[in-house]
């Protein structure tokens, strides 16, 4: 028998746990869809506070806060991967729809899992060894190194990341983060970097986003290329294996999967975000409907609008940093003159304290080919000097 999922109609409040950029994205979608946003998020103001009908300010584990936002919402879902499992599972408790589901958020919060998780799934990754006691050094083999041993939970931006260069050297890392608990992952030799956003309902149907392209610097997204400049057929399969993995889960709501592609054209998938991504913030500009609105369609229950690209675009990410000059004296970055470029679209999170590496905003050029979208994104990249402005 299939169960008949009740469709949350426009005019509902929508619960949203965390109160980030991805949040404020999240709620502007909803509230461009006729729903209202209801956030849980401790710090006040907040990023999508700030765009919400309201904000209970309150931990994210906080079960009085939690009951309240049981009261007044029949469907919550996340923007931030460390949303503690156990709140979902105490507002599922409740009788509220979580999307995603608890299960699925506690797999993707810890790397040895969601690798273990991927493999079931059959989607490949790089050659790995969990590294949660002493004992399990025994299972760490020369081919690992040279390494990047990763705590297993917490890690984002590169942070909590150390590149090793034997078992010793590895060993030594691993007494340095106190023997939490670790993964062990062989360094592979990346031609690119990709991820590809996948988003399910609770009818088990599918929409698959066009593949983006990512460029890091200093373990920060600074740049996505939407679509990616691979070959069809790795893009196929990187589609096919974020299909194969929300399948696995029953997953319902938007995931971000990242995958190295490997000299040798296969692809492996490096880890998952239980929610949008900023890889694909440039959906917004790009797609039919954008990753946000495929999160308020698949928590809600419409039916899941189309990923198609509409047009190529990149996305730089506007970082703090562009608030300090080379001195380091706080200015205003010349917002006016980045607008004057055609195709550009300028997103402000409206965060107060601009901090060296914090995401702050992002620009999205659009252009009638990417080659044109890469030249206009250049011109901005310029603009702002940013440092991999040659790269474009
Ligand atoms: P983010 O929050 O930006 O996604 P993160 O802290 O979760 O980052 P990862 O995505 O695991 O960390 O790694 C950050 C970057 O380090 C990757 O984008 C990639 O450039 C590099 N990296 C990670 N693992 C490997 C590996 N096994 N081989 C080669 N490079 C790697
Ligand atoms: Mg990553």
């Amino acid at each position: 028998m299939t169960e008949t999922i009740e469709t949350l109609l426009p005019g509902e409040t929508l619960g949203l746990l965390g109160g980030g950029q991805l949040g404020r994205m999240f709620a502007q979608a909803a509230a461009q869809m006729g729903y209202h946003v209801l956030v849980l998020e401790p710090s006040n103001p907040s990023p999508a506070g700030e765009v919400s009908c309201a904000q209970i300010a309150a931990a994210y584990d906080d079960t009085t806060a939690l009951d309240e936002m049981s009261r007044a919402v029949r469907a919550v879902t996340t923007e931030f991967e460390n949303v503690p499992a156990t709140s979902l599972e105490h507002l599922a408790r409740l009788g509220v729809r979580t999307a995603p589901h608890a299960d699925a958020v506690a797999v993707t919060q810890d790397r040895n899992r969601e690798k273990a998780f991927a493999e079931s799934a059959g989607v490949p990754t790089a050659p790995h060894a969990g590294i949660c006691a002493e004992s399990d050094w025994e299972n760490v083999t020369e081919d690992l190194f040279p390494g990047i041993l990763k705590t297993a939970r917490l890690g984002y931006d590169g942070k909590g990341q150390v590149r090793v260069d034997s078992k010793a050297d590895a060993r030594k890392a691993w007494e340095a983060l106190d023997r939490t608990d670790c993964i062990l992952e062989k360094r592979l030799n990346l031609a690119k970097e990709i991820s590809v956003i996948v988003c399910r309902n609770q009818a088990g149907s599918r929409a698959v986003f066009p593949v983006a392209e990512n460029h890091h610097r200093n373990g920060i997204l600074a740049y996505t290329v939407l679509p990616a400049r691979i070959s069809p057929e790795i893009a196929k399969m990187a589609q096919r294996y974020a299909e194969r993995i929300v399948d696995a889960f029953g997953y319902v709501g938007v995931l971000c999967l990242e995958f190295f592609v490997l000299e040798d054209g296969s692809i492996v998938l490096n880890e998952m975000a239980p929610r949008p991504h900023n890889s694909g913030h440039a959906t917004i500009e790009a797609c039919v409907s954008s990753q946000y609105d495929q999160q308020v369609r698949a928590m809600t229950g419409l039916p899941l609008g189309s990923t198609a690209l509409k047009t190529p675009a990149v996305m730089l990410n506007l970082l703090g940093d562009l608030w300090f000059d080379e001195a380091g004296h706080y200015r205003t970055p010349d917002w006016a003159a980045l607008c004057s470029i055609p195709g550009l679209k300028l997103h402000l999170y409206g965060k107060e304290q601009a901090r060296h590496a914090r995401k702050m905003g992002h620009a999205t050029v659009v252009g009638q080919t990417l080659e044109e979208a890469l030249e206009r994104a250049k011109a901005a990249a310029e603009m702002l000097s940013l440092p991999f402005a040659g790269e474009l």
